[in-house]
């Protein structure tokens, strides 16, 4: 009777050990894939992946497809800005504000604006002509 309530109490502390670990799992996944990309697609998937498979399968899966490219290239994004250049989303290169390809790797520095079809910057979160938002 006692072994079997102890029993219980050991399992009830067990899974409440693991939902916090899981909420914190969460949390880490959601700032961390915030300080990695702006993309707010690949930051629902991996907060999504986290929560639906728990982290026991979510974390270790999120850890290999995560974005490489950390918050670091949010610096020269914002000397580009200064400096009116254009990083490229593929590689972090700087290119000129009139190039249409990466002078690096030869992606496409600019994506068509759907409602306008004005040509504007992956980074901009909205088309600088009609401001429309940027849901590439
Ligand atoms: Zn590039
Ligand atoms: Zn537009």
């Amino acid at each position: 009777m006692l072994n079997g309530q102890g029993a219980a109490l050991r399992i009830q502390i067990l899974i409440v050990l693991f939902v916090i670990f899981w909420v914190l799992s969460i949390i880490w996944v959601a700032r961390d894939s915030l300080a990695r990309t702006n993309k707010l697609s690949t930051q629902v998937i991996s907060i999504m992946i986290v929560t639906l498979l728990s982290p026991i399968i979510g974390l270790p899966l999120y850890l290999t497809f995560r974005p490489m490219r950390l918050s670091h290239d949010k610096l020269p994004r914002r000397e580009a800005a200064v400096m009116s250049m254009i990083v490229c989303y593929n590689c972090a290169a700087l290119n000129p504000k009139d190039h249409e390809y990466c002078l690096a790797c030869g992606e496409p520095l600019k994506i068509k604006c759907k409602q306008c079809g004005k040509n504007y910057p992956h980074s901009y979160g909205y088309c600088s002509d009609c401001g429309a938002p940027n849901i590439e």
